[in-house]
Parts: structure tokens; sequence; C-alpha cells
């Protein structure tokens, strides 16, 4: 069967973000995601996109010659020959990511998969869509599978930050996982997220979208 997916783009760029930040990653954005967070960077992902076959994805993939992939969006685990694309890379060899909204869950995804999971505050319209199931996966999940698991939260205020560490508190999870806090860009200063997480000791590592110091913040393909 010739399997397809929608793509919006592949690129080799920087990795900006998640406890691999810095390295070289190909980024594999997949086409529309049914969310609308109020602060979405890749808007141009809903929509557009080109019918590509998984062999195509794959041979695409392999003329970066890099080891790391990401696959990204838009909404990755809306379209369904993910799944197939994220086993058959991981048979290759590849350093597999994904980088999802979190509303869906995850355990359909090869388990070695590196996955990275927003959970999504409330300045982000997309909270009450809130997946939970994914932090009780990650925390029935085996010890050496749980390093494989990281969450992801944007803050764009107090508001943000506090509704996190109540999630934290309550659930735990920054306990058994990796657990990565950031800031919207251009909405908080990372100076400040840096002082309230310093205050709290809270266990969780901050990080810059590294793309957008390197290049222009709203610079497409990087
Ligand atoms: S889940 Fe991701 S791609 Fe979808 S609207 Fe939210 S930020 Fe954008």
């Amino acid at each position: 069967m010739n399997r397809t997916l929608l793509i919006n783009e592949i690129f080799l760029s920087i990795q900006g973000e998640s406890s691999r930040a810095g390295y070289p990653c190909v980024f594999v954005r997949l086409t529309g995601c049914s969310s609308r967070c109020t602060w979405c960077d890749t808007r141009y992902a809903m929509t557009n996109g080109t019918t590509t076959s998984l062999q195509n994805i794959i041979d695409t993939i392999a003329g970066f010659k890099t080891p790391l992939v990401e696959i990204t969006g838009g909404e990755p685990l809306e379209q369904e020959n993910v799944y197939p694309l994220m086993q058959q890379l991981c048979n290759r060899g590849y350093n597999v990511m994904l980088e999802t909204g979190g509303f869906h869950p995850v355990s359909r995804v090869d388990h070695r998969v590196h996955k990275i999971i927003d959970l999504k505050p409330p300045s982000s319209g997309s909270s009450s869509n809130n997946h939970e199931t994914n932090i009780r996966i990650a925390l029935k999940a085996p010890p050496a599978e749980q390093a494989l698991f990281e969450f992801k939260i944007v803050i764009a205020g107090k508001e943000d930050y506090e509704w996190a560490t109540r999630l934290l508190q309550r659930t735990r999870i920054n306990e058994h996982c990796p657990v990565v806090m950031g800031t919207v860009f251009s909405e908080l200063s990372p100076a400040i997220l840096a002082s309230w997480i310093l205050k709290d000791h809270l266990n969780v590592r901050m990080q810059l979208q590294l793309h957008k110091y390197i290049w222009p913040p709203d610079m497409r393909g990087v």
C-alpha cells in the first residue's frame, strides 16, 4: 500500500528546544491541527501541504545525512500514517523525536521515539483540551522509557506559571520525566521566568527557543 502524509515542509536546522537543543536536526512538519492556541507560531502549517509518500519522506530525510529527526506540525498525531513513519525511521536507526500538542494519547507511538508533549496553560486558550492521559502514560512507563518522555510548558505570564506549578505539585511528573519550561517569545522576559523558577526551587529545565535567537523569530524553514 502506498501510504502518504500531508507534509508542510521538511528542512534541516538546529534543534531549538528540548534536551536535544543545539543539535543539527531534520524537521518534518505535518499539515493540520484541530486546536487553535492563541500564541501558535506555526499557523502557516494549518492548511498548506503536499501529499507525500512515506518512501519519499524517508528519502528526503536521508538526503540531509543527519541522525536526529523531529516529527512536528501542526499536530502530527492527527494523521494516521505518522505512526508507521516513526516506526520506519526508528528501524533505520534514526534518533526520532515527536513534538505534539498533547491533546492525543501517545500510547500508539513507537516506544523508541523521544516524545515532547505540550502541557497547555491558560493563556494558550487550549488548556481545557489538556490531555493528562499522557502524564498517566508516562508515569506508568518502565523507568528506562520514562527518559523518552519530555513535557513542555510555555509560559506567557504569572497565571500560567502558577497553573504549571500546581500541575507539577499535583502530578509530580517532573520527578519522573524531564519537564522543560520556556516563555512565549516577546510576551515574557526569560529573566522573569528564571527568577520565578529559582525563587521556588522548581525542578524544571528552563529553555529558550534557540532558533529564534539564531535567526529572525518569524523566519520559516529554520
Ligand atoms: S497544538 Fe501546536 S500546532 Fe496546534 S494550534 Fe496549538 S501550538 Fe499550534
